[in-house]
């Protein structure tokens, strides 16, 4: 007996021209993820992708696994391969299906014939097959409208399939056809999830995280860089970038007035964040605010930080309520990592007071009498410590 994994792209049916490329980005992305199991060939042929073991022994249950975190793949069928041929569809069907029809007790048989050579008929093959199931599980029922399994039977060109209910996949769009961003990667609930909504979105991420030695700790980091691992199933390989911050925390504590230091800092880390992204050749920044949650994310307080960059600053979770954003942070696992108590560097020096509606001309004076010198941002930037996060584990030093 051998299975098979049979893969849907919902949303790339949708993309005409580009779908080839969508397609392909998608089998490249799975393939990736499924390397170290074993030998797979993998091919499509009529708007479904086939993902064929080729070696003994590879556990099909953890490909289906790592299959589901792939974007682009709206659901999987696992799928046993049998000849195209009646009696052996017939011998092999029951015992495949054996542990779900036991569990249920009602199903029907679906058939897809694209082979239109095959002497069957879908309506025969159905009647036929549900016939059988009926006699080897006498305790079911047929119920066409509400059947807890449904039985597929699909005769292709090369084999016929059989297979149960098919499996949610990740959808979205394949990591890598949208173009790549820079997230701002806090050690927070948010950012991790608006990191995820974008690859699924088809963006390629890398990381750039703020860290504040001595005032946020060994700890913090490794944090940050637990939370970077845990987006690698969705995103692929991940360039984090961890810039050190506390100069300019420090000078912009002692050089302006407390009620403007939250808004003075993240626009700091916007404008380093948009030079770390350009050298990575990004097209934009992802945050993870979403308005109202704090004081900087007013409406006001984005426009201030906005207006300091170029690039488009996406924010995926915008216009989530903070239960909307765990769900999904539990979803993706990254919230019990997420809620562990370490300083982020936007904790530290906080004003008691801060300004929730500022103007943008009244922030960039406060900022010009600051002055910061402009070494420093260069500096941060230059000694931004590069770590690549990978699936395979080989981070490299650089
Ligand atoms: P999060 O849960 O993502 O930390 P938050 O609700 O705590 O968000 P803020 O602390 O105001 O909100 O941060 C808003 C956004 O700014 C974050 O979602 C993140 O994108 C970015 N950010 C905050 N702190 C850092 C940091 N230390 N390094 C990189 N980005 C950061
Ligand atoms: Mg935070």
């Amino acid at each position: 007996m051998k299975e098979i994994v049979l893969l849907k792209c919902g949303e790339l049916v949708l993309k005409g021209l580009n779908r080839t490329s969508f397609e392909d980005t998608m089998i490249k992305n799975a393939r990736r993820r499924l390397e170290d199991l074993g030998k797979f060939h993998i091919w499509k042929s009529q708007s479904t992708v086939y993902v064929e073991p080729l070696t003994q022994g590879i556990r099909m249950e953890e490909a289906v696994e790592r299959l589901q975190t792939v974007f682009g793949i709206a659901a999987l069928c696992p799928a046993l391969v049998v000849p195209k041929d009646w009696e052996a569809i017939c011998a092999a069907a029951p015992d495949y299906l054996a542990a779900s029809l036991t569990a249920a007790k009602t199903f029907k048989v679906n058939a897809k014939r694209s082979d239109k050579s095959f002497p069957m008929k879908s309506p025969e093959i159905c009647r036929e097959l549900g016939g059988l199931l009926l006699s080897r599980f006498p305790h079911l029922r047929v119920d066409v409208n509400d059947p807890e399994v449904t039985v597929t039977v699909e005769v292709r060109e090369k084999d016929a399939y059989i297979h149960k209910d098919q499996l949610p996949g990740a959808g979205g769009i394949p990591v890598g056809t949208g173009g790549r961003a820079a997230l701002l990667l806090s050690g927070g609930i948010d950012s991790p999830v608006a990191g995820y909504m974008m690859a699924k979105r088809g963006l390629e991420l890398i990381a750039v995280h703020f860290a504040s030695p001595p005032y946020t700790s060994e700890r913090a980091r490794q944090k940050v860089i637990s939370l970077g691992e845990k987006l690698l199933p969705y995103t692929g390989r991940i360039r984090l970038f961890v810039v050190p911050f506390t100069r300019i925390q420090e000078q912009l504590r002692d050089r302006c007035p407390e009620e403007y230091f939250t808004l003075l800092m993240r626009r700091a880390m916007m404008r380093i964040a948009e030079t770390i992204a350009l050298g990575e050749d990004c097209q934009g920044l992802i945050t993870g605010e979403s308005v109202g949650q704090v004081a900087s994310q007013t409406i006001q307080a984005i426009g201030v930080t906005d207006c300091v960059t170029g690039l488009p600053v996406l924010r995926p979770a915008i216009g989530l309520d903070k239960s909307e954003i765990v769900a999904i942070a539990r979803k993706i696992d990254t919230f019990e990592t997420s809620i562990l108590p370490y300083e982020d560097c936007c904790t530290v020096f906080t004003p008691r007071h801060p300004r929730t509606r500022p103007k943008p001309a009244e922030v960039a004076r406060i900022e010009e009498e600051a002055a910061l010198p402009p070494e420093l941002f260069e500096e941060a930037v230059r000694e931004a410590e590069l770590i690549v996060l990978s699936l395979h584990h080989h981070s490299q030093p650089v």
